[in-house]
């Protein structure tokens, strides 16, 4: 074991990260499994008594969730969150929603990380901080990759901002997997649009996970839906050419082509819910 730093003020955090390399420990339901048969030698940073990076927070514009807000914590978000929030009820099971947290699930980067397409879906931003100051960056822009974010080795993950929607919204998430609890998804999407007052949609954003090496937002039915009534026969207009740039792999958990047919039958099937009174 190396060092293991525990501090209290984002100051001495990020004091620390800048004097050597550590390792951000949150509530570590993928570091410690990542490890099992290794040496534990990481030099850690335990970011959980930061009382900075909890709790959700709220001003006139944003949603701002802390670093260290677990899973089962996001349930208090406002229901047009429901990209994310069904996503939360269903991570893991009851101890991994205790301990693990969203932003944890973002800076681990794994194609099926079931927070990705829901901030994909609500546009979040992601909040870092380095003794050289605070920089923000949209989600699309800090997950580059598997396993690879824009993370630099002195920055950490301070909060995740949600902008709040200028028009009525809604969403939702679906995940498919081979069973309902503890299971890796082998297909989820997520789903939000924004409507008019007259109930067509005004703004549309869908993305899909465990289909790319990062979940991807699918802009071409984005804006087929702009200008659409969300009416319960809106999932007919999801078409194949809608899903062409995903890159799903055949892989333990399902063939390419499975995943394929699921997403479209997922996304259809979003969108139709959303549609439901
Ligand atoms: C039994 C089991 C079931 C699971 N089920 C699911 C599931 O259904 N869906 C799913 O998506 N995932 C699942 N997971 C994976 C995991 O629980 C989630 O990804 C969780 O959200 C990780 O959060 P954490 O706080 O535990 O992260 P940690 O394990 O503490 O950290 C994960 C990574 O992120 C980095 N990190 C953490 N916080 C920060 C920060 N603030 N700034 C910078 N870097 C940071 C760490 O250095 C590490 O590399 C499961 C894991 C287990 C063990």
């Amino acid at each position: 074991m190396g060092i293991y730093l525990r501090p209290t003020e984002i100051e001495e955090a990020v004091a620390a990260l800048a004097t050597r390399p550590l390792t951000i420990l949150a509530g570590g339901t993928d570091f410690y499994p990542a490890r099992v048969g290794k040496p534990l030698s990481d030099d850690i940073l335990d970011i959980t008594a930061l009382a900075a990076l909890r709790g959700i927070g709220e001003d006139d514009s944003h949603y701002r969730i802390g670093a260290a807000v677990r899973w089962r914590e996001l349930a208090a978000l406002p229901p047009w969150c429901a990209c994310l929030t069904l996503a939360a009820r269903e991570i893991g099971g009851m101890q991994i929603q205790n301990a693990g947290t969203l932003a944890g699930n973002i800076c681990n980067a794994s194609p099926a990380a079931d927070g990705v397409p829901g901030l994909l879906a609500l546009d979040a931003a992601i909040e870092l901080a380095s003794s050289r100051g605070m920089r923000l960056l949209p989600l699309a822009e800090f997950i580059l990759g598997n396993r690879r974010t824009a993370l630099r080795r002195d920055e950490l993950v301070t909060a995740i901002l949600i902008p709040k929607p200028r028009r009525p919204a809604r969403s939702t998430f679906l995940k498919l997997g081979a069973r309902k609890y503890l299971v890796i998804s082998i297909v989820m999407v997520a789903a939000l649009v924004e409507t008019d007052r007259d109930g067509t949609i005004a703004a549309a954003r869908i993305a899909v996970g465990a289909c790319s090496a990062v979940a991807q937002r699918l802009a071409t039915l984005e804006n087929d839906l702009r200008g659409r009534r969300l009416a319960p026969s809106i999932g007919a207009i999801v078409a194949e050419s809608h899903l062409a740039d995903l890159t799903p792999i055949d892989d333990v958990r399902a063939a390419a082509i499975y995943r394929s047919d699921a997403a479209l039958a997922l996304v259809a099937r979003g969108l139709e819910d959303l549609a439901a009174p």
